[in-house]
């Protein structure tokens, strides 16, 4: 009976392992095409100045949408992307599509708000970034200065000292950096001290239940009181409420993204909750 039931266990479990094995393949086949099929799009969600209430960027997020498979989740495929070495096309789509929507809303009258983009360690870490980066920004004719890229800690730590150089690169470019969920990486905190980095993004798993739970206060408060000391942006990410935005507030975070604000919006869309969100302000 029971060797029965372990007999049954374990084809149950092998069952899903390939159920796993076989959706990876899938999407890794069909991610081949997405870029060629048009199946990319980005999307913006806003981030909101604190001491004055304005909207001053957007992160620009990528969406997969797949004919029969519908959307896919980035944390899903970004990896597979990595891995197949395909992220290096995807990542160069994605910084020419964010500097493109930059200038065009521009051209539409808004505001011209930082693009923050995401930036994939293997990306990072490619001889050249820098230089690839330089010629994006020739070719579309964004302004470096709007341009953020949000890099991971991972992604910073682990050559240091390559890292270190093409920091340097993208800085003198006149693109600002930012660290991506920051406080869940293993890492040292000196290179904050030694890198060039402009802002330090803290991970929304702080933020969550932040004035319900005195732990992820005091991290959060640690946090933002150590980007102060080192001249560093603090922005909290996943802000859902306003109790959590009332309590980040209370410790002079610069700036919040979060639900609370608005999701990541298609491109029309933002500028329908854009305009709604100035005139609510003025009223
Ligand atoms: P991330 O860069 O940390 O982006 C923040 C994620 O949190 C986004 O998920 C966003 O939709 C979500 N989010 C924003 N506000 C809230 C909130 O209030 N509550 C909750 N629960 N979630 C919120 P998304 O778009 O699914 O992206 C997941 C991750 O995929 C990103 O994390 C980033 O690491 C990666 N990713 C997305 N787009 C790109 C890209 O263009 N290139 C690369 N390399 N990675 C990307
Ligand atoms: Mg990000
Ligand atoms: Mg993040
Ligand atoms: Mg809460």
């Amino acid at each position: 009976q029971a060797k029965q039931l372990g007999r049954n266990r374990y084809a149950l479990y092998s069952e899903h392992f390939d159920d796993g094995l076989r959706e990876r393949m899938l999407l890794e086949a069909e991610l081949r095409g997405a870029l060629g099929n048009g199946e990319f799009s980005l999307h913006y969600q806003p981030q909101i100045q604190l001491s004055d209430q304005r909207v001053v960027g957007v992160e620009a997020l990528l969406r997969w949408q797949h004919a029969t498979l519908g959307a896919i989740s980035p944390a899903e495929f970004i990896p597979i992307a990595e891995e197949t070495g395909q992220i290096h096309d995807i990542g160069d789509w994605v910084l020419r599509q964010a500097c493109r929507q930059h200038l065009s809303w521009i051209a539409a009258g808004l505001p011209a708000l930082r693009m923050s983009v995401n930036i994939s360690a293997k990306q990072f870490e490619q001889p050249g970034f820098a230089g690839r980066v330089a010629q994006l920004i020739a070719e579309t004719g964004m302004i470096p200065e709007h341009l953020e890229l949000e890099l991971t800690e991972g992604a910073v730590m682990t050559h240091a000292d390559r890292a270190a150089q093409t920091l340097g690169e993208l800085r003198s470019l006149g693109v600002k950096l930012a660290i991506d969920d920051f406080g869940t990486g293993y890492s040292s905190l000196s290179y904050l001290r030694t890198f060039p980095i402009n802002k330090i993004k803290i991970d929304q798993s702080f933020i969550r239940d932040i004035e319900n739970t005195p732990a992820n206060e005091a991290i959060v408060k640690a946090i933002i009181a150590l980007g102060n000391s080192l001249g560093l942006e603090t922005i909290a990410e996943g802000v859902e409420n306003l109790a959590e935005l009332e309590c980040v507030k209370s410790h002079q975070c610069h700036e919040v993204q979060g639900y609370h604000f608005a999701r990541p919006l298609a491109p029309g869309d933002f500028v329908t909750w854009h305009r709604e969100f100035l005139g609510t302000a003025a009223a």
